[in-house]
């Protein structure tokens, strides 16, 4: 019996049975075998690194690798001309 804005049973259990095909899919296509311990690039204990495990010492003077800049405006910025202008302003801040 259709329910209005409910589902039947039958369109319920369809829909859990193609998310369970979706997941068995997705599972079954994931790499298998072991996971790198050391990077090949560097030879750093990743395994360790991604969970945690880090007893590398903190240099608070190494080289910068990225930066950014934001701000958060009151309200939503609709002006082309005055994006173009915040924009510049925070490029500025990133340069400098
Ligand atoms: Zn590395």
């Amino acid at each position: 019996m259709a329910g209005g804005w409910t589902l039947d049973g039958g369109v319920l259990d369809q829909i859990e049975d193609t998310v369970t095909d979706g997941v068995l899919s997705a599972r079954a296509r994931l790499p298998a075998g072991e996971s790198l311990l050391f990077c090949v690039e560097c030879g750093e204990d990743i395994y360790g690194i991604a969970r945690g495990v880090d007893d590398r010492p903190v240099n608070p003077d190494r080289e910068r690798k990225s930066s950014g800049s934001e701000t958060t405006f009151e309200t939503n910025l609709l002006d082309t001309t005055r994006i173009e202008t915040e924009i510049a302003a925070l490029a500025e801040k990133v340069f400098a």
